[in-house]
C-alpha cells in the first residue's frame, strides 16, 4: 500500500465503540471506507461502517481475514494481545505501530517510558507482593493509589489507600498482579492534550483542555483549560515530547494533573482519539477524528486550530438518557448519540457540545445556565 491512501481506500479499525464510530464518520467525509473489527454486530462503529468483521480480538483467523480486507489498520480499542498485533502488522501497515500500543497498554511500561523521556509523573513503584506494597507505601507515602497495570479504565482496577490498614484488602482485591502504586496527586486540575503526528514527524496539537470527572467517568471538558500560560506551556511541551519519543503515527492523547504548585505531571497516554477531544468536532476545522484519519492515511495535517470555545458534557447511563427530549429542545446544545441499545449505569451513551465565541467561555455559573437540565 502506498501513502497517502487514495480516496475509497479501506481503513481497518479495531474496536466497535463510539471512538470508532466518530472516526468512521470522519473517514467517510474524506472519501474513505471503514471496516470495523468488533465483538458485537450492533456496535456503535459497525452501525455506520462500510464493513464489519465480528470476532474476538484474539482469534488469529479473524484477525487475518480482517487485515486482508483493508489497506491500513488502526485502533479505538488498544487491548489487543502482542501476538495479535504482530499478526496484523505482518499483513498490513498498523498505525500507530504495535510498539506504541505495547507502551500504552501497561501502566508500568508507560510510566517508565515517560520518565525515561524526561516527562514528570507522580512517584510510582511496581509491586508484586504484599511486602513490596508495604515497602513502596513507606517510600511513596500515603495517601496513594494502587492500580492494576492493564485493562483499567474509568476508575476500574484501582483503589485509594488512605491508611496502612487499606493496603491488605486493596492488594487482595486487585488483580492480576503485578500492580502499580502511585503517589496521590492532590491536583488543582486535570487537563489533557491531544496531538496528531504524521509519518514525516509533523505535529499538530489541539489546545490544552480541562477535564472534570464524576464517579471516575469523564463528565465535562472545557476548551480551553482555565489555567495559566505556564501550565499550558508545560502541557503542550509534554505532549510534543511524548509523541516524538514514542514515534507515534496517528493520534496521541495525554492526560495530566496540575498539582498545587502549578507543576504538570503526566498521568496516562492513549494512542487514539479521546473523550476529552469530542468538542473538536464542532469547534475546530479538523476534529480529532479527522486528524486521526489524516495521520494514519498519510494525508497532510492542518494546524489544530480552534475557532470557538466549547464545553462538552458526557451523557452517561439511564439518568442522562432520560433528559434526551429536553436536550433536543435546549438552545445551543449540539447533541450526539452513539447508538447503544441499552443505557446501563456509568455507560457513555452520547455527549453534547456547547460552543461560545472564542475567549467567551463563561465561568461555572454561566456554564450551568446554558446546560439547562444537564447542569449539576
Ligand atoms: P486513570 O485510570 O489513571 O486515568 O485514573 C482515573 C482517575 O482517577 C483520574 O482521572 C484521576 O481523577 C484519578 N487518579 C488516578 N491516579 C491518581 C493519582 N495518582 N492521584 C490522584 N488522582 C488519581
Amino acid at each position: 500500500m502506498t501513502f497517502p491512501l487514495p480516496p475509497n481506500s479501506i481503513i481497518g479499525l479495531v474496536g466497535g465503540g463510539q471512538l470508532g464510530r466518530m472516526s468512521a464518520l470522519a473517514a467517510a467525509r474524506l472519501g474513505y471506507r471503514c471496516h470495523i473489527l468488533t465483538r458485537e454486530a450492533d456496535s456503535p462503529a459497525a452501525q455506520v461502517a462500510h464493513g464489519v468483521t465480528i470476532s474476538d480480538y484474539a482469534d488469529p483467523a479473524s484477525l487475518r481475514a480482517f487485515a486482508e480486507q483493508v489497506d491500513v489498520i488502526s485502533f479505538e480499542f488498544e487491548n489487543v494481545s502482542a501476538e495479535g498485533l504482530d499478526l496484523l502488522a505482518s499483513i498490513k501497515p498498523v498505525r500507530p505501530s504495535p510498539g506504541v500500543l505495547r507502551t500504552s497498554q501497561d501502566r508500568v511500561v508507560e510510566k517508565q517510558f515517560l520518565n525515561d523521556a524526561g516527562v514528570p509523573t507522580t512517584a510510582w513503584a511496581m509491586v508484586s507482593t504484599r511486602e513490596e506494597l508495604a515497602d513502596a507505601a513507606r517510600r511513596i507515602g500515603l495517601p496513594a493509589v494502587l492500580k492494576t497495570t492493564r485493562y483499567g479504565y474509568d476508575g476500574k482496577g484501582q483503589a485509594r489507600l488512605m491508611t496502612p490498614d487499606d493496603l491488605s484488602p486493596a492488594f487482595a482485591r486487585l488483580s492480576p498482579k503485578p500492580l502499580i502504586l502511585e503517589g496521590f496527586v492532590d491536583f488543582a486540575a486535570e487537563i489533557s492534550v491531544i496531538v496528531a503526528r504524521g509519518s514525516d514527524g509533523a505535529l499538530a496539537a489541539f489546545d490544552t483542555v480541562e477535564n472534570r470527572h464524576r464517579d471516575h467517568v469523564l463528565d465535562l471538558t472545557f476548551a480551553p483549560a482555565r489555567v495559566s500560560d505556564d501550565v499550558v506551556g508545560q502541557s503542550q511541551a509534554i505532549a510534543h515530547r511524548i509523541a516524538t519519543a514514542l514515534d507515534v503515527v496517528g493520534l496521541l492523547a495525554v492526560e495530566m494533573f496540575v498539582d498545587a504548585q502549578g507543576r504538570v505531571l503526566a498521568n496516562e497516554i492513549a494512542p487514539r482519539p479521546h473523550n476529552s477531544g469530542h468538542w473538536s468536532i464542532e469547534a475546530c476545522p479538523a476534529s480529532q477524528f479527522e486528524m486521526h484519519i489524516r495521520a494514519i492515511a498519510g494525508l497532510p495535517l492542518p494546524a489544530a486550530t480552534r475557532h470557538a470555545d466549547a464545553v462538552m458534557r458526557n451523557l452517561v447511563g439511564p439518568e442522562d438518557m432520560a433528559l434526551w427530549p429536553e436536550i433536543l429542545t435546549t438552545p445551543g446544545l449540539i447533541p450526539h448519540l452513539y447508538g447503544k441499545a441499552e443505557a446501563r449505569p456509568r455507560r457513555k451513551m452520547g455527549h453534547v457540545t456547547r460552543l461560545f465565541p472564542k475567549g467567551a467561555l463563561p465561568g461555572e455559573h454561566g456554564i450551568a445556565a446554558v446546560l439547562g437540565k444537564l447542569a449539576r
